[in-house]
């Protein structure tokens, strides 16, 4: 196959519906995508790892990376911060990796102005009860933060239109399964596959 570059991927929704969960099983069985670790200034939770989960930083160390234009796009969330890292993404993606992001809808919305040719993916919940429920069992906020949450979650709903597909969540595999479909039918577009061939062609004939 010809050289390429790696497409980048977005996986964004509503808070609670699930993008985590979708996100770890989809990497439990898609090997060759590259995860981008993202920052955040909140709190460590129990089990996670620094470097694995998150990059955990201080707001000053965040603030740094805003001011050096080290992010690809930052959102505040629920008075954190989270980021992804600019250099990773793109040199993974110039040696011809998939990138993969899961992140919130402002931070996406960023990325769509910076990197429109990115994918970008839509995780919705089978229903706003289902999705409260699931925030509510989760069991580690407090009641302010649940009401946080579902406040952003009604308002991420409304921004499904700028969204290249839409997965719907209601079972775990079954969702995954419909991301693998998209990877790969990325990767058969004709616009990309064109664009490599001619590129093949214009540097055998010069
Ligand atoms: P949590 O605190 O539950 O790990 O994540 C809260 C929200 O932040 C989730 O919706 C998650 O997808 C999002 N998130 C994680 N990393 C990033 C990031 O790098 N940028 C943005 N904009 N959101 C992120």
């Amino acid at each position: 196959m010809i050289e390429e570059k790696g497409i980048l991927f977005i996986l964004s929704g509503p808070s609670g519906v699930g993008k985590g969960t979708v996100r770890k099983e989809l990497f439990e069985q898609k090997t060759d995508l590259k995860y981008s670790i993202s920052m955040t200034t909140r709190e460590k939770r129990p089990g996670e790892i620094d470097g694995v989960d998150y990059f955990y930083k201080t707001n000053e160390e965040f603030e740094q990376l805003i001011a050096e234009e080290k992010l690809l796009e930052y959102a505040k969330f629920v008075n954190n911060y989270y980021g992804t890292p600019k250099e990773y993404v793109e040199k993974t993606l110039e040696e011809g990796y998939d990138v993969f992001l899961e992140i919130e809808v402002q931070g996406a919305m960023q990325v769509k102005q910076n990197f429109p040719e990115g994918v970008f993916i839509f995780l919705f919940p089978p229903s706003l009860e289902e999705l409260k429920n699931r925030i509510v069992n989760r069991g580690t906020e407090t009641e302010d933060l649940i009401l946080n949450r579902l406040k952003e979650a009604r308002n991420e709903i409304e921004m499904m239109d700028a969204y290249d597909y839409v997965v719907v969540n209601d079972d775990v595999e079954k969702a995954v399964g419909k991301i693998q479909s998209i990877i790969q039918s990325e990767h058969c577009k004709r616009e990309r596959i064109a664009t490599q061939y001619k590129k093949l062609l214009e540097d055998e004939l010069s």
